[in-house]
């Protein structure tokens, strides 16, 4: 076997690989869009690369960095299975028609068409179980804890084993196992979103987002939450849940539970819909809440949005009556979405608060506004120039990814030492620092694809990570 990228390698965006079994046999291993400064790079997102070996798509979990350039895998001709656990197989379809209308085209006769085409490819492939491809080749599922449905691969052939690690989550999310190494892995494909961070007070985290969210209502004034319409969305409400109908624990902050919570995202409430439904794949931990509550991503001070008249609705409401609100809306990394016209209407007011929940790639909005010094600086948004006088805040710990220790665990969990370990989906530090841990503990990394060698920034201490910051990718 052997690999060639397609896409997140140099960044953490675009994740697609490509699988050989050998010189007429292969699989690709997700197709996902480029965001921020990688899109910079990656202009066209036509596919590139010829599909005559190409055997089956099988996708990891349906964030768009991993799924969102399947329109175009269709539009060059792509027509073999896609394999995906059974919840991505409910997820993809409602997340591509969301990306497509967003990034591509309004046209519902389109749009209709490559959601059909889609549907008839889509094979769900049950978590652990081996599912056969071309050339004696075979691949199964492991949960990986990142979002529902979410998975890590291995591949077999002749006497190898190859394991893509997709997006791992962290040993503290919510509704979610962590992940379990495998049992076995010759070579390892491995993200390393957050190879040089280590979140914070994970074992606290009702507690957190419960004082964060406190501290930015003091000033009466509006908090903003952007948010990936899946995975993190529903952390935030099964915890708010937790927090406003004191399951577990006794709330401190009254305040949160007096006060709107909106949740401005019609896709959000349609996943939210599917994770309640999908309750066996949750961990044990989060099924037991619902012996006490049968809602759990409800309660009584939320409310929801899906329509967009609705939308514009509560900014006019919120803006004239100076009422101080919580919103969740996306898109998490502020490309885009309903957050945007939140943005335009209060980020320009010093009582506005934004709380970032999730990684902010490169380039996109969300990082600009997340790296913003108070008050001294403007960011565009739609081609206008907007001073932002919001005070910005990062609620470390919060991660739908695993952070440096999660994934050293991670790998020292396979009893042998895999041959090579490839290091993807991370920014050049990230991998570099986590190079450094794993080479350290006596494995093999290659994490200089494209020919470069990634070096750790001057003054960089591999041996202390930075706590500091807290970003995520999805
Ligand atoms: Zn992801």
């Amino acid at each position: 076997m052997h690999i060639s990228h397609h896409g997140a390698q140099d960044g953490v965006t675009g994740s697609c690989h490509q699988l050989h079994f050998s010189e007429t046999n292969s699989v690709l291993i997700d197709c996902g869009s480029f965001q921020g400064r990688d899109a910079r790079l990656h202009p066209d997102p036509r596919i590139e690369f010829p599909l005559d070996s190409i055997d089956a798509l099988v996708l990891t979990h349906v964030h768009i960095d991993h799924i969102g350039r399947l329109p175009y895998l269709l539009e060059a001709g792509f027509n073999k299975p896609i394999y995906c656990t059974p919840p991505t197989a409910r997820f993809l379809p409602i997340m591509l028609e969301d990306a497509i209308r967003l990034g591509i085209t309004r046209n519902k006769k389109v749009i209709a068409e490559v959601i059909k085409e889609i549907k008839e490819l889509i094979e769900p492939v049950p978590y652990g179980k081996w599912q056969s491809l071309k050339h004696n080749a075979q691949f199964r599922f492991f949960p990986a804890g990142h979002i529902l449905g979410s998975a890590y691969v291995e591949f077999d052939h002749g006497d190898e084993r190859y394991v893509f690690s997709g997006d791992l989550g962290s040993r503290c999310t919510p509704i979610l196992n962590p992940p379990q190494s495998p049992e076995r892995a010759d070579v390892l494909v491995l993200e390393s979103t957050y190879g040089d961070r280590l979140h914070e007070g994970r074992e606290t985290r009702v507690g957190r987002l419960e004082a964060i969210l406190c501290e930015t209502l003091e000033n009466r004034g509006v908090t903003l939450i952007p948010a990936f319409s899946l995975g993190r969305t529903q952390e935030i409400l099964f915890e708010l849940n937790q927090i406003i109908e004191d399951i577990g624990r006794k709330s401190s902050c009254d305040m949160l539970k007096g006060i709107d919570i909106v949740i401005d995202s019609p896709m959000a409430i349609k996943l939210t819909e599917i994770y309640e439904q999908m309750s066996v794949y949750w961990s044990e931990e989060a099924r037991e809440v619902l012996t006490v509550d049968n809602q759990p991503f409800v309660f009584s001070n939320l409310i929801e949005i899906d329509q967009g008249g609705e939308s514009r609705g509560t900014i006019e409401y919120l803006k004239r009556s100076g009422k101080p609100a919580i919103v969740i809306a996306g898109s998490g990394m502020c490309t885009g979405g309903r957050i945007m016209d939140y943005l335009r209407a209060f980020i320009g007011r010093p009582n506005t608060d934004i709380v970032f929940v999730g990684y902010q790639a490169a380039g996109t909005t969300g990082r600009y506004i997340q790296d913003c010094q108070e008050g001294k600086c403007s960011v565009k948004i739609d081609h206008q120039e907007y001073h932002v006088r919001a005070k910005t805040h990062t609620l470390s710990g919060y991660s739908a990814h695993a952070d440096q220790a999660d994934l050293i665990k991670f790998v020292q969990g396979i009893p042998n030492k895999p041959r090579e370990i490839r290091l993807v989906h991370g920014e050049d530090q990230a991998k570099a620092v986590l190079a450094e841990k794993l080479k350290a503990l006596g494995h093999t990394v290659n994490a200089s694809v494209s020919g470069r060698t990634l070096e750790l920034p001057p003054g960089f201490d591999p041996k202390h990570p930075d706590t500091s910051k807290s970003s995520q990718s999805e």
